[in-house]
């Protein structure tokens, strides 16, 4: 089963794990302490990846503020939504602010995880 994560903190992850594989590559660099131009070169890739995971990072300040603050109904704490369907931050609760859309998107999934 393919696991849901909430967008924004699915982006946050994403960015997380980009500072932890910048600085592998970087380690890596440190192997080649002999050969100047392949550290060099790690570890601008490192760097590199540090810089995106930093973009990353002000695009979730964006995005934050695109998505609207709701109150979850199921545990009753306030989580973003972004976008038509999203699901709560912390309970996972699926959350629509399209009504046509309510009790749809997620229905099969949550009657497979009960069942
Ligand atoms: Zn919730």
């Amino acid at each position: 089963m393919k696991p849901y994560k909430n967008k924004i903190n699915r982006i946050r992850s994403f960015a997380l794990s980009l500072i932890f594989i910048g600085f592998v590559i970087m380690y890596i660099g440190i192997f080649f302490r002999e050969h100047e131009i392949i550290m060099t070169l790690f570890m601008f890739l490192g760097l590199l990846a540090i810089l995106g995971s930093t973009g990353v990072y002000a695009w979730i300040g964006m995005l934050s503020t695109k998505a609207v603050q709701v109150v979850c109904p199921n545990c009753g704490k306030y989580t973003k939504v972004l976008g038509r369907v999203d699901m709560c931050m912390y309970c996972r609760e699926p959350l629509t602010l399209d009504p046509t859309l309510e009790g749809q998107e997620f229905d099969e999934k949550l009657n497979r995880k009960n069942s």
